[in-house]
């Protein structure tokens, strides 16, 4: 999986079988060969360039599924360490994952953010503190990525658009001054998408909704961000659904999706998510009111998206803890009465990733960069 500006690299064979060994612990080259549709040769290739660079270990003591001893490959994790960081308004989460992708420590800090040395050195204490406390010395630690709510530069050293903070033009240059590993930026909605892709068993094509404070989309097609010529394609949370007399959104536009479905639309200043859904269910009828409002516009946005891109379509973020079966039901059930195209299948799916997705995205492709920099 990677995130780049064209959709024209797939996860090469190499990483795919890397990814399938960890995913199931062990497993024999036959199996690899049917379960990614590969020649024996291919595999057999790919798992001796594995194990020369010691990333697999082979294990003869391994029965296969045609019931014949065969030998087992698994992973060594080799103490690699990637970090993820995701910046809010008020607090930022910081993730370590191991070549496995698993999660081995996670810290966050309540801290405002301003666009000032001030506050970068703070968020570096931070994470120097967090590397510190949390990673073994002998981690082998490839960098850290920062999700940030913006647009960011190819080669992910400069937020292009950052009009939620205002940090239009700032560079990793004012982490990296205080950090002795590589930073990278990310879009924090591609974030999202990463890791749920990630976490997806059949890899398909998919458009992300991630909706929290704001409102991201992403869109991943052969496993990749496919983010168009100048990085702004799945930014489909401006588009307006009333450009006449709806809502000001931050972009300068009105109507625009973002200002119907976020979280800052749907909640008042003082109040939280938590709190929302908890009188939602004691069934306070004002709250019951301002949530058919919110699902009918998210409703109307979720047909929108669709008509651009015929593919299942993935709710993610701070939303998706919230969102039951039930939910689901009746988002699909308003959908197909404004729809010109009525499907008898849902494609809608709830995100996996409940906790802290977008710094589990921003540290996923320097892992993925690493099993892909073998092949
Ligand atoms: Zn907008």
């Amino acid at each position: 999986m990677s995130v780049n500006n064209t959709n024209s690299d797939m996860m090469s064979k190499y990483a795919r079988i890397f990814h399938l060994i960890f995913q199931n612990d062990k497993i024999s080259k036959q199996d690899i060969a049917v379960e990614l549709n590969l020649s024996l040769p291919t595999v057999t290739n790919n798992l001796k360039k594995m194990e020369a660079a010691g990333w697999i270990t082979a294990d003869d003591k391994f029965t296969s599924t045609v019931g014949r001893k065969a030998i087992a490959y698994s992973t060594n994790d080799l103490g690699t360490v990637s970090l993820g960081l995701a910046i809010y308004k008020h607090h930022v989460t910081i993730t370590a994952l191991n070549l496995k992708s698993v999660e081995i420590a996670h810290d966050s800090v309540k801290i405002n953010y301003s666009n000032t040395s001030e506050y970068y050195h703070s968020v570096c204490d931070f994470i120097n503190d967090f590397i510190k406390k949390s990673i073994p010395s002998t981690s082998n630690i490839l960098g850290i990525g920062i999700g940030i709510q913006g647009l960011v530069s190819s080669d992910k050293q400069t937020v292009l658009y950052g009009k939620i903070f205002d940090n239009t033009g700032l560079t990793t240059e004012q982490f990296s001054k205080h950090l002795d590993i590589p930073v990278n930026f990310y879009h924090d909605a591609d974030c999202v998408a990463v890791a749920e892709q990630y976490a997806q068993v059949d890899h398909r094509d998919s458009t992300y909704l991630s909706i929290g404070e704001h409102v991201g989309t992403a869109i991943i097609i052969n496993d990749s961000i496919y983010s168009g010529d100048n990085g702004r394609s799945g930014t489909m949370e401006h588009i307006t659904l009333n450009p006449v007399d709806g809502r000001q959104c931050y972009c300068g536009n009105l109507g625009c999706i973002e200002t119907y479905c976020s979280l800052s639309s749907l909640l008042s200043e003082d109040e939280t998510i938590d709190e929302f859904i908890k009188k939602l269910h004691q069934g306070n009828s004002n709250i019951e009111a301002r949530w058919d409002d919110y699902l009918k516009y998210l409703a109307m946005a979720i047909n929108d998206l669709h008509m651009f891109l015929d593919n299942q379509l993935v709710i993610a973020g701070d939303l998706a803890r919230y969102i039951t079966d039930s939910t689901l039901q009746e988002l699909d059930n308003r959908i197909k009465k404004i729809t010109a195209f009525p499907e008898d299948k849902s494609y809608l799916k709830l995100g996996k990733i409940l906790n802290r997705s977008v710094a589990k995205g921003a540290a996923l492709p320097a892992l993925s960069q690493l099993i892909n920099s073998f092949s």
